[in-house]
């Protein structure tokens, strides 16, 4: 059966061919590493995860690429405005350096809970400095980057001529230009020579903490700069599919194309398939800071478990948006513990001398294929699997082999999806099982509490609380933390 993705760059569904047979060289743009890793970010992780667990369960040999940006990420698009890592180590009192080795400790620690973090290499911007230098040297030599003022910058209508620069974007450079809000910055009208065109390399003002010597000033890389250089790097100057959120599809993959194809003088496609997924919202909005609904991975940790949220992830499709509500975890949540249920239902049943799910099992198998090889249908994979656990709760007659052969097939396929399911059902067995006491025991309390056994009720609290876990009872319903 054959793999299709849809590819931004033609805006077609095409069978996947890879480069070079059999393996797979994949980039995706990480985290900004200026602050928590929020709901919406683990999302985009989770599509790429899922993508490279299908293709090595399809026996292809993956090479995955994620970066860590740490430096020239800049809080305004048009090259202006304060790195995002020096504003936000500023507002903590702290040096950008101490921030980041903060947040990359924390990142770790939540791609881990997530089942995320399975990467070849995670490069980080400062430790390729060097190679960012020496790329915008080859750009400028190549005749497609100039520099004005001890900046360089890309020379985006020279490019556009030879390569469509709005290829990804699908739209011609003057729609872009218009797109950019019709605000001409200050740096656009001094020293570019084009609207469009973008930093390589920026000049940097004597308050700016983390900046580099190079031939043009002392100064720092233009973000989009990091992708291009490290991508190839690693997977060398042209690769099979790069990975990005919808905000990437201008500016910033657009001029990662660019950059990837000056540097190398490249005739052809730098990369094959350039591949989007939606954003995540939050009850219906963008998700914001100052409109309060901004959930981070952390928080979302402390109430729900890794695994409930990669069930919610896989749920939904990877181009369609996502509407995050407390009801869709909740339903995320109920999903997963039906998957459980049957396996904790195999294990503790004896069997008998049916054989019914053996042509259950080659169906389920045909058909997630099937699903996930028509560019990664999860949400269908997930309600294959969920169709098949109702099935199998039926089927407990079966011989016991037959239901061993049922429930690693549900862990083979739920692993490709980012779900775990190990451990079922034995006290003590991992962090998920504590957590399914620890939930039950809180529903038991609650149940009490609906039946006025306060004092009961309270007596449970008081006993979860001396384990280390505080209930609290909100608005949403009854919400539990280990403290
Ligand atoms: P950033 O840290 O903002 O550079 O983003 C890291 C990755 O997360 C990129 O691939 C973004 O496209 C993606 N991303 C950012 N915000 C969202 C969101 N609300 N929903 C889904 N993906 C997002
Ligand atoms: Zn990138």
């Amino acid at each position: 059966m054959v793999f299709k993705i849809y590819n931004t760059l033609t805006r077609k569904k095409e069978e996947f061919k890879p480069l070079e047979e059999g393996k797979f060289k994949i980039y995706t743009c990480g985290q900004t590493i200026y602050e928590d890793m929020h709901i919406g970010n683990a999302r985009m992780y989770s599509n790429w995860d899922i993508l490279n667990r299908y293709l090595k369960w399809k026996g292809y040999g993956v090479f995955h690429v994620q970066n860590i940006t740490d430096v020239g990420h800049l809080t305004d698009d048009a090259d202006q405005g304060e790195d995002k890592v020096e504003k936000s180590a500023r507002e903590k009192n702290m040096i950008p350096e101490e921030l980041v080795t903060k947040q990359v400790k924390r990142y770790y620690r939540e791609m881990d809970s997530l089942n995320l973090g399975d990467y070849n290499v995670v490069p980080r911007a400062t430790g390729h400095i060097p190679e960012m230098i020496e790329a915008v040297e080859k750009i400028i030599e190549n005749g497609y980057g100039y520099e004005r003022n001890g900046s360089v910058y890309f020379d985006v209508k020279k490019f556009d001529e030879e390569h469509d620069y709005g290829k990804i974007a699908r739209k011609n450079i003057e729609d872009l230009r218009a797109g950019a809000g019709g605000r001409v910055t200050e740096k656009e009208t001094k020293e570019k020579k084009n609207p469009l065109d973008f930093a390589l390399w920026i000049k940097a003002d004597p308050s700016h903490i983390m900046k580099w010597k190079s031939p043009w000033s002392v100064g720092y890389p233009g973000w989009h700069l990091e992708c291009s250089v490290m991508s190839t790097k690693y997977l060398g100057e042209r690769f099979d599919i790069h990975g990005g959120g919808e905000d990437h599809m201008f500016p910033h993959h657009p001029n990662e194309r660019a950059q990837n194809y000056a540097i190398n003088n490249l005739k052809e496609e730098p990369v094959k398939y350039w591949v989007h997924g939606k954003f995540l919202t939050i009850d219906g909005e963008k998700m914001s800071k100052s409109k309060g609904n901004f959930y981070t991975v952390k928080d979302l940790l402390e109430r729900y478990s890794g695994e409930t949220l990669r069930m919610l992830f896989a749920s939904s499709h990877y181009r369609k948006q996502m509407d995050f509500t407390e009801d869709s975890v909740q339903e995320a949540q109920k999903k997963l513990e039906k998957i459980y249920n049957t396996i904790y239902l195999i294990d503790n049943s004896e069997g008998g001398e049916g054989m019914s799910l053996t042509s259950k099992i080659t169906q389920l198998r045909k058909q997630f294929e099937e699903a996930m090889d028509d560019d990664l249908n999860t949400g269908k994979a997930v309600n294959l699997l969920l169709q098949f656990s109702k099935e199998v709760n039926k089927s407990l007659g079966n011989r016991k082999e037959v239901l061993e052969e049922a429930k690693e097939t549900m862990k083979e396929l739920g692993n490709i999806l980012g779900l775990k399911l190990e451990e079922s059902g034995s006290v003590g067995g991992g962090e998920k099982d504590v957590e399914a006491f620890i939930d039950l025991i809180v529903q038991v309390r609650d149940k009490l509490r609906e039946k006025k056994e306060y004092e009961l009720s309270d007596e449970v609290r008081k006993g979860l609380k001396e384990l280390g876990v505080e209930v609290q009872d909100t608005d949403d319903g009854v919400r539990w933390k280990k403290v």
